[in-house]
């Protein structure tokens, strides 16, 4: 008997219940909340088993903690905004219930991409005796996770890393995001870090493009290096690491509305006036674009996501590359979903159903990658997020 509370009823909300759903046997009983109650109803409707559905706002702790001791769940799934991480890691605490999220902490003021405010509930849950997992999605998660992996079969030491997200799809739109377009264009806004020789170097946002071509013909992308919060953990979990960067595509379109949209203000996250109220331009821009929750049947194209690991195996130098390919058409068939909405519930739920099962345990704030990857790498085969691992003779992003 395992009962999952999952918080947010947005494009990855929709994917965490529809895959939970499908395991009756470990996630016994469900109930989603949010804090638009008809979201969750609409989702609960396209499943073949009841779920319970509430409203909470989860940026109110004690409405939320009143919703955890009615239902009383061995799990909190966070697939709300960044910025509710905190209030329902203390609703946990208070309640006495395990966490699990997808997306760093973030203050609504300031566009951040840190740990510290995570890292800093390591004690209360440690002496809470609770397990709070960190970054499940698939960048982070599954990305940590291919790290992790590589790092243990395939090096003794691990050197250099390259994050690749690649998304080949096409909406149809001229410019729309594939998840919540305010989160999405804070972090593609946001000044690039990377990690070399022992420090995080900065540079300006999208100042360094590279050309990639992925594998079993998704196609040849132009990715851009940015910062990603994924970066932060895995140079501290594993120090041997000189390098490691991310990298994610865009398109000309989805490059030029960005640009235009900067230049005259629309990306601004600080009030103005408007007529006598005061609005925050990039939450007004988000009410005018799609909802990525409705790209889904117009998303066709590939996701290629993976991570290229240099390093140490019997003295030898080599360089390996894991990645998933993920059919955005596919997705929808199955849970009515574009691919980057599955691409993060899929791992979500994967993660909760290590944790309720008892495979990963702990106590404390862990990031993935400080847990066992085996177990998570065979089950994204089974449950839809397939991935390869080839050797590659030559590979370099450095010097594009
Ligand atoms: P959406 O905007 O589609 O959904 C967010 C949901 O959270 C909405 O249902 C929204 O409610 C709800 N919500 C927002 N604020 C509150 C609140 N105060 N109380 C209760 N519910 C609230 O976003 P996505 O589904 O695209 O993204 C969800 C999370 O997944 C985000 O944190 C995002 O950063 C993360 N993510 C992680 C990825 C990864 O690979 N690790 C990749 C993509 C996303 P309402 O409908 O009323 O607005």
């Amino acid at each position: 008997m395992s009962k999952v509370l999952i918080i947010g009823a947005g494009g990855v909300g929709a994917v965490v219940v529809h895959k939970c759903a499908a395991l009756p046997q470990v996630f016994t009983e469900i109930t989603l909340a949010s804090r638009t109650v008809s979201k969750c109803d609409a989702i609960a409707a396209q499943l073949s088993r009841p779920i319970k559905t509430a409203q909470v706002d989860a940026d109110d702790v004690n409405e939320l903690i009143a919703l955890i001791e009615q239902e009383r769940p061995q799990l909190v799934v966070n697939v709300a905004l960044p910025y509710q991480d905190l209030t329902i890691m203390d609703a946990c605490l208070a309640t006495g219930v395990n966490y699990l999220d997808t997306a760093n902490y973030e203050p609504l003021d300031t566009a951040k991409f840190e740990y510290s405010w995570q890292w800093a509930y390591q004690e209360r849950f440690q002496q809470a005796g609770l397990m709070a997992l960190l970054g499940s999605g698939f960048d982070p998660g599954a990305t940590n996770v291919f790290t992790a992996y590589l790092a243990k079969h395939y090096f003794d030491e691990i050197h250099e890393l390259d994050i690749i997200d690649v998304n080949g799809g096409d909406h149809g739109y001229p410019f729309a995001t594939n998840f919540n377009p305010e989160i999405n264009i804070r972090e593609v806004t946001a000044e690039c870090r990377h990690f070399e020789n022992g420090e995080f170097v900065t540079t300006p946002a999208m100042s360094t493009k590279a050309s990639f071509t992925c594998p079993e013909e998704v196609g040849t992308y132009s990715i851009y290096r940015m910062y990603h919060e994924e970066l932060e953990s895995l140079v501290v979990n594993f120090p041997t690491l000189k390098r490691a960067q991310f990298w994610m595509s865009f398109g000309e379109s989805y490059l030029k509305h960005l640009e235009v949209l900067g230049n005259v203000g629309m990306t601004r996250i600080d009030e103005v006036e408007f007529q006598g109220q005061k609005i925050v331009p990039i939450q007004f821009l988000k009410a005018l674009l799609p909802d990525p929750s409705t790209l889904g049947p117009r998303t066709t194209g590939k996701t290629c996501i993976g991570c290229v690991v240099t390093g140490l195996k019997d003295g030898q130098q080599k360089t390996v590359y894991c990645y998933n390919i993920k059919d955005h058409q596919d997705c929808y068939q199955e849970v009515q979903s574009q691919a980057i909405s599955y691409t993060t519930g899929v791992p979500a739920m994967i993660g909760a159903k290590l944790m309720l099962e008892g495979t990963w345990t702990g106590t404390g704030v862990f990031n993935i990658e400080q847990m066992d990857p085996d177990p998570f790498m065979h089950a994204l085969n089974e449950y839809g997020l397939p991935w390869t691992i080839i050797e590659l003779d030559q590979f370099d992003l450095s010097h594009s």
